[in-house]
């Protein structure tokens, strides 16, 4: 019997897509998947990218595929991920996948979502009951992060807000979360100041930050994570926590579609 075998497509060359798109490509090595990185330049056309997925669509040695966002700007990624099949979307991006998800049916889950809640789960957080604040309502990670543990579910039965750019004074939120997950891309926003006693932080944002090492760079949270660590019973840090847990939850979906566990009607 074959081993499973994710294919990750990659339009475009942002370091932060090839870091990650590489680190999902190691870890199906370490855990003896098969792994396929289809690298396609800048100048791709949505029409050239279409017909690649609709290729992977039915190839059979394919499991699971996923395309790596930010697309560039001349691709209409909501059109790409239209055009995935839902069977082997292990992303859990497409609308049969979300839509089953949100109806709290079997499904590919999205695996930064997937990944928070398996964080809760392992360290036996039980969510029942506790006011969870979401800041960020992006498609990938607010929105369903959100979604999931409002459900009536082991791992959920919360009580959600879910806060978005335009929310005033977001601290009046963050300030009540007993679960608070940060995901929007704004490096060290949330101080101790925001922040609930003994609160569980799950900080979800990755950045960039210029500097002056050898690499030019260094990564940070949405979280400041010195300020905020004492006032918490639980938090994860940057690099390192959200992050690894998004690569083994698309690789457990690779492993789900292999083994064609996941009725997607
Ligand atoms: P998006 O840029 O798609 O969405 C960001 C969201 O944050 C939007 O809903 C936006 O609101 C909201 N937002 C931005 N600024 C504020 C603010 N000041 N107050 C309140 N809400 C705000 O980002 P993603 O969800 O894709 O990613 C978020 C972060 O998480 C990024 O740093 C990304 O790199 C990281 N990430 C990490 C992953 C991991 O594996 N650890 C996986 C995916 C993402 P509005 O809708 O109004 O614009």
């Amino acid at each position: 019997e074959r081993p499973p075998h994710l294919v990750a497509v990659l339009v475009g060359n942002d370091g932060a897509s090839q870091t990650y798109v590489n680190n999902k490509i190691k870890s199906c090595r370490e855990c003896g998947f098969e792994s396929t990185l289809i690298k396609k330049d800048h100048a791709t056309t949505e029409d050239e990218l279409i017909r690649l997925i609709k290729r992977l669509n039915v190839d059979d040695s394919v499991d699971g595929f996923i395309v790596q966002l930010p697309l560039p700007k001349h691709i209409d990624a909501n059109k790409v991920l239209l055009t995935i099949n839902p069977e082997k979307d292990v992303d859990g991006f497409t609308p049969q996948n979300f839509g089953l998800m949100a109806l709290g049916l079997p499904s590919y889950k999205p695996a930064t979502p997937y990944g928070i809640l398996k964080l809760i789960q392992r360290n036996n957080i039980d969510p029942t009951g506790k006011r969870c604040v979401v800041v960020g309502r992006s498609n990938i990670v607010g929105k369903p992060i959100g979604i999931m543990l409002g459900q009536n579910k082991s791992i959920g039965n919360c009580t959600v807000t879910i806060l978005n750019s335009h929310t005033q004074n977001i601290e009046k939120y963050t300030r009540e979360a007993d679960i608070l997950i940060v995901a929007i891309g704004q490096p060290k926003m949330i101080k101790a100041d925001m922040v609930k006693e003994g609160a569980i932080v799950i900080d979800v944002g990755i950045t960039r930050v210029s500097d002056d090492s050898t690499k030019g760079y260094h990564l940070e949270g949405d979280v400041d994570f010195e300020d905020v660590a004492p006032k918490t019973s639980f938090i994860t840090p940057v690099p390192g926590g959200v992050g690894p847990m998004t690569v083994t939850m698309l690789l457990y979906n690779t492993l789900l579609a292999r083994k064609k566990v996941v009725q997607i009607v």
